[in-house]
This record gives C-alpha cells, sequence and structure tokens, in this order.
C-alpha cells in the first residue's frame, strides 16, 4: 500500500484563490481593505522566511499587510507599546507577533496584549478559552490547516481514534481540542508517554507535532491511517524534513501529509482565512 498524499501546496492555493475573490467582494461592499500587521523582532533567519512567506501570500490575496521588524534588543515595554498602537490601528484587522520572540521578553506578556479581535493567530487566552469552549472566534492556524487536511481526504472523523503526539499550546492542545469537537477519540501523547509505539499504532488519525525529525517510524503507524505531519525540521544536509519518516509511513497509512508542501503552507492560508474574518468583525 502506498499512502495517498495530502497535498497542502495545492489545498492551500484552493484556499488563498477562494479568499482573494471575498476579499475583493469584501472591499467592494466595505470599502475597506483587510489588514494584517506582521511583527518581527530580531533577526532569527527562519522567522524571517516565515514572514516574507506570510507577507507574500497576503500581497497575493489583496490584503494589506504591514512589517514591523524591531531589533533583537527591543525591550518588552518597547514591544508592548507597539502591540497596543495597532490594537488601535483602525487599518489593522490582524496582528501576528512571529515566535519566537528573545529571552529578555515573556512571549506570554506579550501575546496577551493582542486585543482578542486581532489575534488572528489565537493564542490569547480569551481565544484560547473560547476554542476549548467549542466555539472558537479565531482558530490557530496551524490546527485549522492540520483539521482541514484531514477533512480534505473525505473521510469521517467522528468515532475515530486521534492520536496526537505533542501537546504545546500553539500545535498539539488545539489540534487535540478541534479533533475532540468533531467527536474523535482523542488521546493526546508527549515526551512521558508510555510506549508511545504502541499508542501511535491505535491511531485511525495520527497527528505528529513533536519537533524530532522523522521521529514516527513505519512500524508505528496502522495499516490506512491519515497521518499529519506538523513537523518541520532542518538536517544537518540542509534538507527539510518532518516529524514523520515519509518513505516509511507511505508503505503503512492511507493518507500522509508531506513536508514540505503539507502543513506549512496550510498555516499561512488560514492565516489569512483569519484576518478577513477580523476585519469582518471590525465592520460588523
Ligand atoms: P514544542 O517543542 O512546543 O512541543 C513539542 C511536543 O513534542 C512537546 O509536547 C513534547 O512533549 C513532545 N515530544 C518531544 N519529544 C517527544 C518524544 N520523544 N515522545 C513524545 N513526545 C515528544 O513544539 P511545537 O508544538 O511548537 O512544534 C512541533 C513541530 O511542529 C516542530 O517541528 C515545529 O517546527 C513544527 N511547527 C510547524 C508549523 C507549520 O506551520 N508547519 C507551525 C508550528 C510548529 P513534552 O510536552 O513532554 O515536552
Amino acid at each position: 500500500m502506498s499512502a495517498h498524499l495530502i497535498d497542502g501546496k495545492q489545498l492551500a492555493k484552493e484556499i488563498r484563490d477562494r479568499l482573494g475573490l471575498d476579499v475583493k467582494a469584501f472591499e467592494t461592499r466595505t470599502g475597506v481593505r483587510p489588514g494584517l500587521a506582521v511583527v518581527l523582532v530580531g533577526d532569527d533567519p527562519a522567522s524571517a522566511v516565515y514572514v516574507r512567506n506570510k507577507k507574500k501570500a497576503c500581497d497575493t490575496a489583496g490584503l494589506s499587510v504591514v512589517d514591523h521588524h524591531v531589533p533583537s534588543d527591543t525591550t518588552q515595554a518597547g514591544l508592548l507599546d507597539l502591540i497596543h498602537q495597532l490594537n488601535t490601528d483602525a487599518a489593522v484587522h490582524g496582528i501576528l507577533v512571529q515566535l519566537p520572540l528573545p529571552s529578555h521578553i515573556d512571549s506570554r506578556v506579550v501575546l496577551q496584549a493582542v486585543s482578542p479581535d486581532k489575534d488572528v493567530d489565537g493564542f490569547h487566552p480569551y481565544n484560547v478559552g473560547r476554542l476549548v469552549e467549542g466555539a472558537a472566534e479565531f482558530v490557530p492556524c496551524t490546527p485549522s490547516g492540520v483539521i482541514r487536511m484531514i477533512e480534505s481526504t473525505g473521510e469521517t472523523i467522528q468515532g475515530k481514534h486521534a492520536v496526537v503526539v505533542g501537546r504545546s499550546n500553539i500545535v498539539g492542545k488545539p489540534v487535540a481540542m478541534l479533533l475532540m469537537h468533531r467527536h474523535a477519540t482523542v488521546t493526546i501523547c508527549h515526551s512521558r508517554t508510555t510506549d508511545l509505539p504502541a499508542v501511535c499504532r491505535g491511531a485511525d488519525i495520527l497527528v505528529a507535532a513533536i519537533g524530532k525529525p522523522q521521529f514516527i517510524t513505519g512500524d508505528m503507524v496502522k495499516d490506512g491511517a491519515i497521518v499529519i505531519d506538523v513537523g518541520i525540521n532542518r538536517l544537518d544536509d540542509g534538507r527539510l524534513v518532518g516529524d514523520v519518516h515519509g518513505e516509511q509511513v507511505r508503505a503503512r497509512a492511507g493518507w500522509l501529509s508531506p513536508v514540505p508542501g503539507g502543513v506549512g503552507p496550510m498555516t499561512i492560508a488560514m492565516l489569512l482565512v483569519n484576518t478577513l474574518e477580523g476585519a469582518r468583525r471590525a465592520v460588523a
């Protein structure tokens, strides 16, 4: 058996194309162009690439995007001033603070300073709470992309056993919550899980968000499972690989998302969706 590939690049393009039309219609109706403010602190090369890709996608979809690139020695107070200014800027409907932030800045404090109405990443405690309630206003972009990818297979989620490996606030926990709200039976695994391979083998849907290259091997996957690889890892030889061993898992799984070209492009597409949502809310 060789898994069907879940083509995140193509799926993301379809979402962006549809969104481009929605943005145009929204602007015609309201006279408002949805706007995203991207805050990048310091010179982390990976963050710079992510920000560049996000800006490019915004431009293509007809959203306005303003880049706030501040030096790495910016103080927390200085960064909070910028966030407060963006919170009150009527042309800004979404604020994205690119993580990670330098160690002298408390990310939690900064993310809490973003207005929940402009919190397109869905990281503010208010939006986290709404997500847990099953009444999400802004769904975090990567988890939202993961769900769209699973749904794109046409397989039902309800009643399936979903295993999420990773319990971070930005990926693992929200993915698990979204799967539970779609009536999957969800197991969340982490570094202290006992006999992880056995737990993973029980999964009809397996989501890997670990940050360890090619960690999920073929023997950890049930025949026919849907496997979503969230991981992005750069190997010493420069290759980009996921948390899933693609070659081995392709031979077992029913569906597999590739890296690159899987969850990454979907994350960006969902950011655009959330920015339009922010603008809709601002004019409502
Ligand atoms: P974190 O480092 O915040 O979380 C990693 C999780 O994996 C933790 O819960 C950790 O467990 C768990 N873990 C680590 N080692 C093991 C192990 N040996 N067995 C089981 N679980 C383990 O990472 P993120 O959630 O932020 O990101 C995960 C991956 O997804 C990364 O590769 C990241 O680059 C990628 N990513 C991709 C995005 C995209 O757009 N495609 C967006 C965001 C992230 P514990 O809690 O016990 O420490």
